[in-house]
């Protein structure tokens, strides 16, 4: 029987096993679960665990409503409209809808006709590629006006690129303005209910999921894959490589010209805190954006105005975070002092706020989470083919022009299965019956 391997576990790989779950499959996984960057953590005394990172759902995310259904998870929905506000320099004030902005205090009320006529057209405009022909920085300041761009956008593109904001383009903001809607979703149990649902379908199908395993090199040899892991050594025919773009370019070596040119693709980092508290931080407000770019995180999060507080301890949850690179003075702090540097500007925010409504503290971070577009980024996205027949791409960076999330990476994952289905038929290979 043809084997099909699929190196990493989080979304992306999870999707390419499942929709081939009736062929051969295997995945490799170097963390101790699968989610990747939406995976979570178990805290003793609770009933739910909590994301490392703040996530959830639009209920506009086709590819993960489709996959609800046929898991038959729709009962275990929770659908919301949450609010989102931002803070500036001592003032919360709600952003998220229109009628929110008419009201926004912060700007005088021709920039605010003006930045809705602006969210209006990108929302009504199609044509994305336009936009990727100049940076975000540049179009929001010259199309929202001085006041709106440098209380509003400015510190929000800082602190979701950090040093590489102004090298952002605009199409990036279009595909941030133009399917997000107030109404949110997340599942009974978090995401971990929908992962594992998943790969109990995949193993239910004789699909294998291998954990604790980094693979360390691959090559190819008479027409298969050789996978390498050190103690433990695999070989498949067909091959998807759904880690991080950097990490498949290491594990293989393609040919020269192509490494090279898709070197250049970055993506920054991120940090972020989960606060367990004693009592409510925000009134209400489920996402609140801090527009301070010498702010020590771009966005807390209050999970416990979407969901319950019931289901972790009765604990209200705070996500506090920010995007940054690795040699930014704030990633190189120890967990202790950037929580130091946290707790004084939550402090700003809700002056009732004190280090004693902290009940648990979890830090967490990674290299790779947010991928960086730049100019005419279309030109330079990888393909899910790559050079070597039978070996596939599934990646954050190939996610364009909409912002990374695991809707996408389920859609990249079906893009891939189809291919490689495809391929199986014409060579006369069929599903197992
Ligand atoms: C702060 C933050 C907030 C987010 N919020 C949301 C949200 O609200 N909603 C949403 O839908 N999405 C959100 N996302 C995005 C979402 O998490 C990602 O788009 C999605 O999880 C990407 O999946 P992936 O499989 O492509 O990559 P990853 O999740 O990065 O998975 C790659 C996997 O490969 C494994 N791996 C790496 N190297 C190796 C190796 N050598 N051998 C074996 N395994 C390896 C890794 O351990 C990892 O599990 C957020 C992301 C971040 C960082």
């Amino acid at each position: 029987m043809v084997k099909i391997g699929i190196v990493g576990g989080g979304f992306s790989g999870l999707a390419v096993a499942y929709f081939l779950r009736e062929h051969d499959v295997t995945i490799i996984e170097s963390g101790n679960a699968l989610g990747g960057l939406a995976s979570w953590i178990d805290v003793p005394g609770w009933e739910w665990p909590i994301e490392k990172f703040v996530h959830h759902w639009f209920v506009t995310d086709k590819w993960i409503f489709q996959l609800i259904r046929e898991l038959g998870l729709e009962r275990k929905m929770i659908i919301r409209d949450t609010r989102s506000s931002c803070y500036y320099k001592g003032e919360i004030a709600e952003l998220d809808s229109a009628v929110s902005l008419l009201k926004f205090p912060l700007l005088r009320l021709l920039d605010r006709l003006r930045m809705g006529a602006i969210l209006a057209l990108l929302r009504l405009d199609r044509n994305y590629l336009k936009y990727e022909k100049i940076t975000a920085y540049s179009f929001l300041k010259k199309t929202m006006g001085k006041k709106a761009f440098e209380i509003v956008w400015e510190p929000l593109l800082i602190g979701k690129f950090g040093r590489d904001a102004e090298k952002i383009n605009a199409a990036w903001f279009w595909g941030r303005v133009h399917p997000r809607t107030k109404s949110l979703a997340y599942i009974e149990g978090g995401f971990k209910t929908f992962i594992e649902t998943l790969s109990k379908k995949i193993r239910d199908n004789k699909g294998k999921v291998i954990l604790n395993t980094q693979i360390k090199k691959i090559t190819k040899k008479w027409g298969k894959f050789m996978v390498d892991a050190g103690n433990k050594k695999f070989k498949f025919d067909y091959l998807v490589l759904a880690v991080p773009l950097h990490v498949a370019l290491e594990l293989y070596s393609f040919p020269k010209e192509y490494k090279e040119k898709y070197k250049p693709i970055r993506s920054i980092g991120a940090q972020y805190f989960i606060l367990a508290l004693k009592k409510q931080f925000l009134d209400e407000i489920y996402w609140l954006n801090i527009n301070d770019k010498n702010a020590p995180f771009v966005v807390i999060v209050e999970h416990t105005h979407l969901v319950d507080k019931k289901h972790y301890g009765d604990k209200h949850i705070i996500w506090v975070g920010k995007y940054l690179d690795y040699d930014d003075p704030l990633w190189k702090l120890s967990e202790a002092e950037l929580l130091e540097k946290i707790i004084s500007y939550l402090k700003k925010i809700n002056p009732e706020f004190k280090r004693e409504w902290i009940n648990k503290s979890y830090f967490t971070r990674s290299k790779n989470a947010q991928p960086l577009m730049t100019i005419n980024y279309s030109r330079h996205i990888p393909k899910i083919e790559t050079p070597i027949k039978n070996l596939y791409l599934a990646n954050m960076n190939q996610i364009y022009p909409w912002d990374r999330g695991t809707n996408n990476a389920v859609g990249i994952g079906l893009d891939i299965a189809k291919k490689i289905e495809a391929d199986l038929k014409r060579n006369k290979v069929y599903r197992r019956v």
